[in-house]
């Protein structure tokens, strides 16, 4: 899975913004399993940050499904230390 744009948060503690690079995310496939149209993957990233400005402690786990295979389903952010503003874009797509 290809995940691109950027993560924005706010922090709790003093509501600066941050910004956290989907690049930093690492995601892995930790569950597979077969469905009638074929296979569901579910990927998740964790990380931590803390905030640029109050220094802030902010935890980030995130999980994506895929299914079908190549499409997006559904996902699920646990955010703690800071409120979600912007979500990351999560591409599902596979070499050939
Ligand atoms: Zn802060």
């Amino acid at each position: 899975m290809k995940v691109s744009g950027k993560l924005i948060l706010k922090c709790d503690n003093c509501q600066m913004t941050n910004t956290i690079d989907s690049d930093y995310l690492n995601f892995e496939c930790v569950e597979s399993c077969e469905r009638q149209m074929g296979a569901e993957n579910n990927y998740y990233s964790d990380y931590q940050s803390e905030c640029t400005d109050c220094k802030q402690k902010i935890e980030i786990e995130i999980n994506v499904w895929e299914y079908p295979t190549g499409c997006f389903s559904d996902d699920e952010y646990r955010i703690i230390g800071a409120t979600l503003q912007k979500k990351i874009d999560a591409a599902l797509k596979f070499p050939e």
